[in-house]
Formats: C-alpha cells, sequence, structure tokens
C-alpha cells in the first residue's frame, strides 16, 4: 500500500502518521511542542522513526513523500518557517533536515491551509466552494479553498488573520506585534491570561477556564466573554470579505470550550449581511489533526491528483 508521511507542527503537540490512498492513518504518534529547538527536534525525530517503524511492522510501503503542515507562514522557496510564533524553528531549513531523515521529497505547507484542502478533500464540507476553515488553536489558522484551489497568496504568506489587529496598541502578541486577534482570541493567549491572573498551579488549559467560568469565577468569565467577541468579530470580518459557501470551525480551544461555536454562529449571523450569512452553512471539522495530515499528504501531490 503507498503511503505518505505526513505531520502537522502545531503549537502545543505535533502528529506524524502515514497516510494512504484511501486516506488511512497509520502509526500516528504524538508529541507535545517544546519551545526549544534541540529537544524539539529530538521528540520530532523520535516521532517520526516510531511511525515509520510501525509502518514497516504494518507492511505499508515506504513513504514515497513527506508532507508536513506547520504553524506559521512557510518561505517561498519551502525550505523553512519565518518566525512562527508557537514553534522553535524560526529560520530552521526544516525541508532538508527532514529529507535527510526520511530520504523522501518534502513539502512544507502553512497548517490552516493543509487543514482547509483536508476538509475539502475528506470532510463534511467536500461540496462546498469556496470553503473557509478557521482553526483555533494554539494560534490561529486560517484557510481557503477556492475554485478548487487552495489560495497561498502572492508569495506564500496568505492567512495569518490571527496577526491582523483587533486592538491598535493592545495586548502583546505572541508574534511581538501588539493587538493581534490571536492576543485575545487565540489558546495560548486565553490559558496565559488565565494563569496571569486566576493564578493557581499553572496547569491551565482552556477546558479548565471554562469549568471555572462555569463555577461562577467572575474573572473566567470575563478572559472567554473578550476571546467570544474577537473569535466572533475575526470570522464575521472573514466572512464578509471572503463571502465563503461554507466555514469549517475547528481547533484545539474549539475543543475545550464548544459553546464558542454556537457564540460564533449567532454573532457572525447578527453582525452580517443577509447576503453573507443567510446560506452559509458552518460546519464542524471533520478531520481535526487529520484533516492537516491529510492536506499536508494531498500537498505532496504522491497520493491524489491536486
Ligand atoms: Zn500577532
Amino acid at each position: 500500500m503507498r503511503s505518505v508521511l505526513a505531520g502537522d507542527l502545531g503549537g502545543t503537540k505535533c502528529r506524524f502518521a502515514l497516510i494512504t490512498e484511501d486516506f488511512g492513518v497509520y502509526g500516528a504518534q504524538r508529541v507535545d511542542t517544546v519551545r526549544v529547538r534541540e529537544p524539539f527536534l529530538a521528540n520530532m525525530r523520535r516521532a517520526i522513526e516510531a511511525t515509520l517503524a510501525e509502518g514497516r511492522a504494518l507492511g505499508i510501503d515506504a513513504p514515497s513523500a513527506v508532507g508536513v503542515g506547520a504553524a506559521g507562514v512557510i518561505g517561498v522557496n519551502g525550505e523553512s518557517l519565518g518566525a512562527p510564533p508557537n514553534l522553535p524553528l524560526a529560520g530552521f531549513g526544516l525541508r532538508s533536515w527532514l529529507h535527510e531523515l526520511t530520504g523522501a521529497p518534502v513539502h512544507l505547507v502553512n497548517d490552516g491551509r493543509a487543514s482547509a484542502w483536508g476538509e475539502y478533500l475528506r470532510g463534511h464540507a467536500s461540496e462546498r466552494d469556496p470553503l473557509l476553515c478557521i482553526f483555533f488553536g494554539t494560534g490561529i489558522g486560517v484557510g481557503l479553498i477556492a475554485g478548487g484551489q487552495a489560495y497561498s497568496g502572492a508569495t506564500n504568506a496568505a492567512g495569518e488573520i490571527g496577526h491582523t489587529v483587533y486592538q491598535p496598541g493592545g495586548r502583546r502578541c505572541p508574534c511581538g506585534a501588539l493587538g493581534c486577534y490571536e492576543a485575545y482570541c487565540g489558546g495560548r493567549a486565553v490559558t496565559e491570561r488565565a494563569q496571569a491572573t486566576l493564578g493557581g498551579d499553572g496547569l491551565w488549559d482552556v477546558g479548565r477556564v471554562v469549568a471555572a467560568a462555569d463555577g461562577g469565577d467572575g474573572k473566567a468569565i470575563e478572559i472567554l466573554d473578550e476571546a467570544a467577541l474577537a473569535a466572533t468579530t475575526l470570522v464575521s470580518n472573514a466572512a464578509i470579505l471572503l463571502n465563503p459557501s461554507a466555514i469549517v470551525l475547528g481547533g484545539g480551544m474549539l475543543s475545550g470550550w464548544p459553546a464558542l461555536r454556537e457564540r460564533i454562529i449567532q454573532g457572525v449571523q447578527a453582525s452580517t449581511d443577509a447576503s453573507i450569512h443567510a446560506d452559509l452553512a458552518f460546519v464542524p471539522s471533520m478531520g481535526g489533526s487529520d484533516a492537516i495530515l491529510w492536506g499536508a499528504a494531498a500537498a505532496t501531490g504522491a497520493l491524489w491528483q491536486r
């Protein structure tokens, strides 16, 4: 069975698996993302070697290509990420490193674009075009499929809507700028704000902030209300700009905070014209991380026609 080694490099975790022509996901390995390069690379190497070993044990062909979706802007040369806020890979020759490790041709793709491809190929929104995917994870990933093509922009940098400005001069974003959406409705911002204002043992994740809010904690409610307003504004702006047929909402923050989805949908319907929202479908992510793996595998062109 032919395969591609696919990766999903996110700000909280990284996954690797072998993807087969029937969208099978085999030998999946998950490692936490650490923000120091050497241990990060060592963890990736171990995960990839474990995936390849599992594939051999299952009788799957060695991967003919490697596709990796990564949280950040991929340079036009396809070799490295520019300055990813949540990965310790700024300027690192990731493509060459992966090629040396695997011996196969390597394709790097922005993770938002990879997830949009995966959802389009395999998910609930496969007949919808234009299809907009917005993933609220550690950061915010966006991908647009239009005319059956993933939109990448003039220099491969399209989609970084999380780093457009929500509050000029506002909170510091992990990217270094002030007031980005991601500083208000990215999962990292929510958990760091919870740590700063709610304190405790430092093990905050979005689900725990939601539990605190459900328990009546006023500060937790304030953090979530602020994040929901920013997320709703972001999705509304994207819908007005792009007039998509469907929007896929996904990402780890929505997994930990399912009520956010309905708040966004209601907010978009209230704040956009009927020409935008009347026929707009909101579709749950089918694949989550698997969608990124499918999309990254598709980007190699080794399994399916693009
Ligand atoms: Zn930013």
